[in-house]
């Protein structure tokens, strides 16, 4: 794979060589992080083998080679092998060539393993296991309480609790899947010896169905009847996928009479996974069902100080109660919202001030319009107009309906990627034209009413910050 470069190379090979590195970077972050450090990066050229590039300032060299050395090392040298380098140059804002200091790291020689692979106890399977979530950074809340405590139990006593089996649910990015790994890191922390494995359900249903192809369902079974600790995220994606359920069934059943633990996490309870099986949705209940909400003010304020704090920042008071005033939903987006605000911080060299937040919260509202619907947009703007939502719905041509409508027809373009003919058909049924027409009324109008201008960007607003 290794491909040595030694002269100086032109431009468009010092692209290619950067992308090959993107690629693999891609691959081993989560893609909020790919796209705040590793895009805005440009390559600049390809000297021998010292690939030089070209960042905004020092804390972002500092901020990746803190976090991000070893990806970084281990890419550069699949790349460029051996020898390669990587080289940082400093340069602020669009100056076009560098006034640069230097930033030289030389790779750690040889990682012959791929970069995911963390090193594992037993050598013969992956556990899949991210050494990241631990309890230690599981921040205690009322929302995760119970689900913390018994997952906390299980870690010191796996499969001799009556918490068996474990099933968390709850809704997207609570702390679901941390939770349930944090277990297994647990547990292998006390016991390398014992087998842990963790997986997705869907991940478990694609290995069963190549079992199937490749003749190796014993096989394939008798590996994880042969677990200690089986974890299984998301589990609702069992659903419909009858063979698999039935397969999973025995497992469970062969895991739990021989006291092993088994972790389930779900996005509903047990019983409302219609499509499951009954016996499975039975046995799912027979130890703890436990769920995680979301988090309440001050829980968010804990996680954001802590996660700040691993970033070696300090946010003032202000700023985390701003942040946690108003990304409320999910633990992802708060995190999403700090490393956000680090890069916008970092790309502009600028300080981290509450302006600064209040932009990047913004942001991440506006990233998360694929989230907001019509429904939502014509709920939100009745609110606001105190119109009855179903005569917006329909033909009536009184005038605060008649603004309501508009309002919410102007908001539904802007906010989502519904086309016009869709948009007149919630409505009422009305065609594009009529979209249309209400759409330059409503752009006319804000120029004109600095009222009206002022309640739908409010009605914005909230709807940006509120969706998800
Ligand atoms: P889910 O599986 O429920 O969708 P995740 O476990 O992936 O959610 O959590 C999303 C992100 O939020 C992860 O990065 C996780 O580390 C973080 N997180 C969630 N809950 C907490 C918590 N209580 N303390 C610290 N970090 C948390
Ligand atoms: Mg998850």
């Amino acid at each position: 794979m290794s491909n040595t470069i030694t002269m100086a190379n032109t431009k468009s090979e010092t692209n290619l060589v950067w992308k090959d590195c993107l690629n693999i970077i891609k691959e081993n972050v989560p893609s909020l992080t790919y796209n705040t450090w590793f895009l805005p990066i440009k390559p600049i050229e390809l000297d021998e083998s010292v690939l030089k590039i070209q960042v905004p300032n020092n804390f972002f060299v500092e901020w990746i080679d803190e976090h991000y050395n070893t990806l970084i090392n281990n890419t550069i040298y699949q790349v460029l092998g051996s020898e390669g380098k990587l080289a940082y140059v400093i340069v602020e804002d669009n100056e076009d060539l560098p006034e640069h200091e230097e930033y030289v790291l030389t790779p750690t020689p040889s990682p012959t393993r791929a970069i995911k692979e963390q090193p594992v106890k037993h050598e013969e399977f992956e556990n899949y296991l991210n050494p990241r979530y631990r309890f230690g950074n599981f921040i205690k809340g009322e929302n995760n309480q119970l689900a913390r405590a018994a997952a906390m139990a299980i870690g010191d006593n796996p499969g001799t609790t009556s918490f068996n089996p474990l099933f968390i649910y709850g809704g997207v990015g609570l702390g679901k899947t941390h939770l349930i790994q944090a277990i297994g890191n647990k547990v292998l922390e006390d016991d390398p010896d014992k087998k842990v494995i963790y997986l997705s359900s869907d991940i478990f249903t694609v290995e069963f169905v190549e079992a199937i192809q490749s003749n190796t369902v014993n096989e394939f079974s008798n590996f994880y009847k042969s677990m200690d600790v089986l974890i299984i995220d998301d589990i609702q994606f069992l659903i419909g996928k009858e063979k698999t359920q039935d397969l999973f069934f025995h497992i469970f059943n062969t895991l739990h009479q021989a006291g092993k633990q088994i972790i389930l996490s779900s996005d509903k309870p047990p019983k409302d996974l219609q499509g499951l099986n009954e016996r499975l949705v039975s046995r799912f209940q027979w130890g703890l069902t436990t769920d995680i909400q979301p988090p309440d003010l001050e829980t968010r304020v804990a996680i954001l100080k802590n996660k700040s704090e691993t970033y070696g920042i300090t946010l003032s008071n202000e700023i985390l109660e701003y942040i946690a005033h108003n990304i409320t939903s999910n633990i992802r987006e708060l995190e999403g919202c700090l490393i956000k605000l680090l890069a916008n911080a970092s790309l502009g060299a600028k300080e981290i001030n509450y302006e600064l937040a209040k932009k990047t919260v913004k942001e991440i509202a506006t990233n998360r319009q694929v989230n907001i619907s019509i429904d939502l947009i014509t709920r939100h703007v009745c609110e606001f107009f105190e119109v009855d939502e179903n005569k917006v719905r329909e033909k009536n041509r009184k005038k605060e309906v008649v603004m309501a409508r508009q309002a919410a027809m102007y908001l539904s373009k802007k906010l989502t990627q519904s086309s016009l003919k869709t948009i007149g058909l919630h409505f009422g049924g009305r065609d594009h034209s009529t979209v249309i027409h209400a759409f330059n009324n409503i752009e006319k109008l804000r120029d004109k009413d600095l009222n009206l201008k002022e309640t739908i960007d409010a009605i914005r607003n909230k709807i940006e910050l509120g969706a998800s």
